[in-house]
């Protein structure tokens, strides 16, 4: 069997690996680590699903709270009204939009990059029918309670309420995000210039911020509802500069990342190694990934996300990337040497969340890499379903039939073009049940294309296979 070898940027490593098998590395000093299962996402999540309403209610409170019995006559102030509480939970409903993107760690742990991102998904829709019903209920209130026209109103709260102006912009830019974000639009837009506009987002906080201290009538006069949203405020702000800026930097400085070899693995994919100091004491496991930027002419302004291809071991990380447009075309002449600022890792598509002890792994495309990483993690006794169109476009092949002689798994080549019977009978669920008669008590792992997806979620639904137990990692946001 031909074998990769180690990356052997330093002398060191290359007088110890090259050219020993990759192999051979593994079952040396390092071994496959056990990864045992976690119960932190699972209460985790149903914690924050708690704290999510009950601080949603409590903001509804803070209106309550300021507005005296009785006090509410008439359609106009019932409209006021209605606008004053839409604004309050728009405000947390901002706030709760920006923490799920902060990337910071422990939110990323307990729910997930791509749970979150759904969130974010949905919240956003929400936020905007909220922030567009709170400018038209006040305005119409207003218009009604004082007696005048909806222009001459707008014209008078332009000019007597405080911080309008920035009230005004904030909204424009959250419906041109909002806008940008669906999907048929953002689809024909580069990933980065949709990356940066939506940025944008971060704007309307600030801009929001002075709208709501300085107008709201809950907030603008001090006391507990005033400093109970600063505190939100200030708690928010904080997990955004932990996740997006003091993580990364102190991952960097303390590991120095650097591409040490980079590996072709078929016509369209590489694998890039990536050496570093410390990498032993990175905590990170098979199946998560990272943003990369690596600091070579023409890459350094763009950051993509890839998964490890190969469980950490403590000496170098891998990815495996496909030629999938630009900015996966040119890192396939990247030079060893070249910087790497890495951001993560993360994901829960890992050993550590599963709920079964044997699992079904589905690779297709470039899905295998997670894949790939995931066979030295998760206990043995795995079955592996890789889908390619021929043998050739087959990657890691060596490595794959390696470990599963190593880790007692069955690996299965599903070979053929989409209509061949080979592949529509194992993506069936009868074919499904045949390759796997006990997959009810096995934990799913999918990443391919969303045809693999699909069909593989279709047959895996009518199976019955416990939701919970199905972990997908789809690449794409
Ligand atoms: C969590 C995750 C893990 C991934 N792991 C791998 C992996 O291990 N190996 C691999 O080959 N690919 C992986 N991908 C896919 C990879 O990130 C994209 O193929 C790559 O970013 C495409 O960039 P491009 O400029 O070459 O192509 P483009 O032509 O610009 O884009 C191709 C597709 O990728 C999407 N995309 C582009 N840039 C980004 C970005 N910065 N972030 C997210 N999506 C983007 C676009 O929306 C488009 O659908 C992963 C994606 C995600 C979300």
């Amino acid at each position: 069997m031909g074998s990769p070898e180690l990356p052997a940027s330093r002398a060191r490593d290359r007088a110890r690996s090259a050219p020993q098998a990759l192999h051979h590395e593994y079952v040396g000093d390092w071994g496959f680590r056990p990864i045992v299962p976690t119960q932190i996402g699972r209460g985790g999540r149903t914690f924050l699903v708690v704290v999510f309403w009950f601080m949603l209610v409590a903001s509804v409170e803070l209106w309550w709270l300021d507005t005296p019995a009785r006090s509410i006559h008439g359609a106009g102030a019932m409209m006021t009204e209605g606008g004053r509480i839409t604004g309050m939970v728009a405000g947390f409903l901002l706030l709760a939009q920006v923490l799920a993107m902060s990337r910071v760690r422990w939110l990323e742990r307990w729910i997930g990059a791509h749970d979150l991102l759904t969130w974010h998904r949905e919240l956003g829709a929400g936020l905007l029918i909220l922030v567009l019903a709170h400018v038209v209920l006040i305005t119409f209130g207003y218009a009604s309670e004082s007696g005048v026209s909806v222009f001459a109103e707008t014209d008078s709260i332009w000019h007597t309420l405080v911080a309008m102006i920035s009230a005004y912009i904030a909204t424009a830019i959250l419906v041109a995000v909002a806008l940008l974000s669906i999907r048929k639009l953002r689809r024909r837009m580069p990933y980065e210039l949709w990356y940066y506009l939506h940025l944008a987002g971060y704007l309307v906080l600030l801009l929001s911020y002075g709208h709501q201290f300085a107008d709201g009538q809950e907030l603008s006069k001090g006391g507990f509802g005033h400093w109970y949203w600063v505190c939100l405020y200030l708690f928010v702000v904080a997990c955004l500069i932990q996740g997006r800026i003091i993580g990364p930097i102190t991952l960097n400085l303390r590991h120095r990342l650097r591409v040490a070899q980079v590996v072709q693995e078929s016509n369209e994919m590489v694998s890039i190694y990536i050496e570093g100091r410390r990498l032993e004491d990175l905590d990170v496991q098979a199946g998560q990934y990272f943003r990369w930027r690596f600091l070579a002419r023409g890459c350094w302004w763009q950051a993509h996300p890839f998964s490890l291809s190969a469980a950490p071991n403590g000496r170098w990380l891998r990815l495996t990337v496909k030629s999938a447009g630009n900015h996966t075309s040119d890192l396939q002449n990247l030079r060893p040497g070249v910087r790497v600022f890495a951001e993560g890792p993360w994901g829960i598509f890992t050993a550590e969340h599963r709920r079964r002890p044997a699992a079904m792994l589905i690779a297709g495309g470039s899905g295998i890499a997670p894949i790939r990483a995931l066979m030295e993690e998760l206990p043995t006794g795995m079955i592996v379903l890789y889908r390619a169109r021929s043998l050739d476009e087959i990657v890691f092949r060596d490595e794959l039939e390696w470990l599963a002689e190593q880790r007692q798994a069955t690996l299965r080549y599903v070979l053929g073009s989409r209509d061949d019977p080979e592949p529509r009978r194992a993506f069936s669920p009868d074919g499904m049940r045949e390759i796997a008669p006990d997959l009810r008590r096995r934990d799913v792992y999918l990443c391919g294309p969303p045809g693999i997806v699909d069909a593989s979620m279709a047959a895996l639904r009518r199976l019955r296979v416990p939701r919970r137990q199905i972990h997908m990692d789809p690449f794409e946001f």
